[in-house]
């Protein structure tokens, strides 16, 4: 049996084949796996709990629907989809994660992150998460009807499409000093993450010797999905 990980899939009105193409993973392979994780920008946006939106409903039914079938299903919050909080963590049939977390993996402690964290040479991101993780900001953001938080998320990636051009979000790597001070400190040996949409496996230098650290890869093109079983470690396509 594998344990499946997947982030970045940036689901979205626009591309409703991806939309599809998950739905099909979480009814066929997923349904096989010990644990599905979901590491964070499973959605391109996320307005609140309450989104009544045809995403956040078909997305919610399809991973309960796993959930419910016996396999438990993980999410960690992305940059595009923070406001994910318990009453669509409950509707959806997740178990929330933080960022960072650890979890036992084949019997080996592994460090799960989104990976924005990791990318401290964006100073203007650092200072934009740090403004919208703030409890007040969010209080403030959820307190405005569905309509104008929609209007605002809508907004937000027109400018977003204008600056580049209708291309994937560009987006820096991780610093390599980030990475192995987490991974000293947390005490792993591997380390799991998205967001860079750079998929691969690299090794990783640590105080206790070498280590891993796996890159999840995006959805924009097709689907990525790491599966760990014993037989080890393998990202694969989808679609
Ligand atoms: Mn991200």
């Amino acid at each position: 049996m594998s344990t499946l990980f997947l982030s970045d899939l940036h689901l979205d009105p626009a591309r409703p084949e991806i939309t599809a193409l998950f739905e099909s993973f979480l009814a066929g392979e997923a349904r096989k796996a010990e644990a599905v994780y979901l590491l964070g920008d499973l959605f391109e946006a996320f307005i609140g709990d309450d989104d009544d939106g045809e995403i956040a409903t078909q997305v919610a039914a399809a991973t309960r629907a796993l959930s419910e079938s016996g396999v438990p299903v993980y999410f960690m919050r992305g940059n595009r989809d923070f406001l994910v909080g318990p009453a669509y963590a409950e509707r959806a049939g997740w178990t929330l994660l933080p960022d960072p977390a650890v979890v036992l993996l084949r019997g080996e402690p592994t460090l799960l992150m989104h990976g924005d964290l990791l990318c401290l040479e964006d100073k203007a991101y650092q200072a934009f998460r740090k403004q919208v993780r703030d409890p007040a900001w969010q209080a403030a953001f959820l307190s405005q009807p569905l309509e104008a938080r929609r209007a605002f998320a809508a907004q937000a990636r027109a400018a977003s499409a204008a600056a580049q051009s209708g291309r994937e979000e560009s987006i820096g790597d991780v610093s390599p000093k980030e990475v192995e001070r987490v991974m000293n400190l947390y005490g792993v040996r591997r380390l799991i993450h998205g967001h860079t949409h750079r998929p691969a496996m690299h090794t990783v230098a640590l105080n206790s010797g070498y280590g891993q650290r796996i890159v999840l890869g995006d959805w924009y093109e097709q689907g990525s999905v790491l599966h760990a079983s014993s037989d080890g470690f393998a990202l694969n396509r989808l679609g």
